[in-house]
């Protein structure tokens, strides 16, 4: 075993959560080391993986243009940005969390979401408006919808590599494969951390640690342990290497957990996608336009309210409903009225898709499905429209169905427009909710409820802030805010000890 470098502060992990806490820490003026498991190749974590889509508080243009100095004056006049209020944040993780969402938590992330996305903007990353996803052309005007509006320069690429060069510029040094294994402490706190460096196992002596390294998702027996049967069944949509590190190491030393360790973010995925994420292909597994057609399974039934809200706040926990249904698949189905509405990775050439002229043609394409009981659905579905009402994919439109066994309540469109498509999914992890407990400071609670001196933790590994489901875009925010945060706490803490 050899001792190496001593750093004042080391953050585990080099996604998002971690080089905003290693930017934060250097800021308050200590020297910090990064530690990242995979190879310099993989590097970014899911983060690298995302769309870069951040959900943050804005109240008109004017807090976007902080956000965004390079918003043109034509994108300005064409484009309706609405407002993305504190208090509809606020409604939003009440809703979708079932009023579980720890509410100090929940206030950092939404009161330091616009401060923490410009003091990133300060740091080189830069921002540009979602128009691909997040907006519909109304009346040759852009409309933004569910609050969600700024992505990062070049999506997750785009982000990981502005926030590398900005660490990089800073003097913040990053080791790769370098795995962190083991923390260890003495009455005082932190003492150092055991890593595994190509094979050798290295003691890296400091006195602060941020963990950022991630949940449990990438760990099958973990995930069936905690998220319960069928989960090891699951794709992984991002990268291999979040298998709990950061979970287990803390809680070895008396770490306390919290949140919903039985759940999970999850969504409908390519049914023929790799095991892992591949960065070529980024998020394009994914398939989010569900909202606009029906989801059938191998019964050839619906099995949820494709409408029942924004796709925002009903993809994550739909990935669940498709992992429940018999083969763990589902095929969405669409007509040609919205096939020009379809999301970009429903073009990606690695889609798992067929297409009829007709919805008999299109029943015998749909691999492993009752095509008869499909027709029938349809049928009912097609009958079941109230077509008084206008469609409009910008609103909560109401055109929904009545009388079925399962209504869908916005956007429903006949089925009768050929030619019909389909695309075949199975469920495709993201991360897991369960996580330690901190406190606002982002400073790890024991026990005894006691704060671990030294220890802090940012990202997916924090829990208290997702239940049941998570409103879309709130990922890599909140690992910005906490990483901000923790960097922040462990760089006061060392000023004064
Ligand atoms: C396909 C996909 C699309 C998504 N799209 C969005 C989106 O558009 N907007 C959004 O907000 N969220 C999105 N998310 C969720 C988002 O990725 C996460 O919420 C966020 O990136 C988590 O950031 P993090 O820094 O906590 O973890 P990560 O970015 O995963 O970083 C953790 C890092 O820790 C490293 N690590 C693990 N163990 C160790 C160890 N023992 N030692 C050292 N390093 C270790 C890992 O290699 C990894 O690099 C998406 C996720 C996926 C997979």
């Amino acid at each position: 075993m050899t001792k190496t470098l001593s750093p004042d502060v080391v953050v585990v992990g080099a996604g998002n959560a971690a080089l905003c806490a290693a930017l934060a820490a250097e800021e308050k003026g200590q020297s910090v080391l990064v530690l990242e498991r995979a190879p310099e190749a993989e590097r970014g974590g899911n983060s690298r993986f995302t769309a870069g889509a951040m959900r943050v508080v804005y109240d008109d243009v004017s807090d976007l243009q902080q956000l965004m100095p390079e918003l043109t004056e034509s994108e300005i006049a064409n484009t309706d940005f609405g407002a993305y209020t504190r208090d509809e944040f606020y409604d939003d993780m009440g809703r979708v969390t079932q009023y579980r969402s720890d509410p100090d938590l929940t206030e950092a992330l939404i009161e330091g979401s616009f401060s923490t996305l410009k003091w990133m903007n300060r740091k080189g990353v830069r921002f540009m408006p979602m128009y691909g996803r997040q907006a519909f052309k109304v009346d040759g005007k852009f409309k933004f919808w569910g609050g969600l509006t700024v992505e990062a320069w070049g999506g997750g690429e785009g982000l990981i590599s502005q926030l590398h060069d900005a660490a990089c510029k800073r003097n913040i040094r990053i080791e790769y494969e370098a795995r962190a294994l083991k923390l260890v402490t003495d009455d005082t706190g932190i003492t150092s951390v055991e890593i595994k460096r190509q094979g050798k196992t290295e003691i890296i002596r400091c006195k602060a640690i941020i963990l950022a390294s991630g949940g449990f998702e990438a760990n099958s027996e973990w995930r069936t342990r905690y998220l319960g049967p069928g989960w090891e069944l699951a794709k992984v949509r991002g990268t291999r290497f979040n298998t709990g590190d950061g979970l287990k190491m803390a809680i070895d030393i008396g770490a306390a957990t919290t949140g919903n360790w039985s759940g999970c973010h999850a969504v409908g995925w390519d049914r023929n996608a790799p095991e892992f994420g591949d960065l070529d292909v980024g998020d394009g597994f994914q398939k989010h336009s569900y909202p606009l057609g029906i989801m059938v399974n191998a019964n050839g039934e619906r099995f949820v309210d494709e409408g029942a809200d924004f796709r925002n706040y009903t993809y994550a926990k739909y990935g669940r409903e498709v992992l429940m249904q018999p083969q763990q698949f589902a095929w969405q189905v669409f007509d040609a009225r919205v096939a020009d509405l379809l999301r970009d990775e429903y073009r990606i050439r690695q889609a798992t898709r067929v297409q009829s002229d007709t919805l008999d043609g299109l029943a015998d394409k749909l691999e492993g499905v009752d095509g008869q009981v499909f027709l029938d659905t349809v049928l009912k579905y097609n009958n079941a429209i109230d077509a008084e009402v206008k469609f409009d994919p910008t609103v909560k439109d109401g055109r929904g169905t009545e009388g079925l066994k399962i209504n869908k309540s916005n956007w429903a469109n006949p089925l009768d427009m050929p030619p019909y498509v389909a695309y075949q999914i199975t469920c495709g992890i993201t991360f897991t909710f369960g996580g330690l407990k901190v406190d606002k400071y982002a400073q790890v609670i024991d026990d005894d409820g006691h704060v671990i001196q030294g220890l802090y933790a940012a990202g997916e590994l924090v829990g208290g802030l997702f239940y049941f489901n998570y409103p879309g875009g709130t990922g890599l925010t909140s690992g910005a805010v906490f990483g901000k945060i923790a960097g922040a706490s462990a760089g006061d803490y060392l000023n004064k000890s």
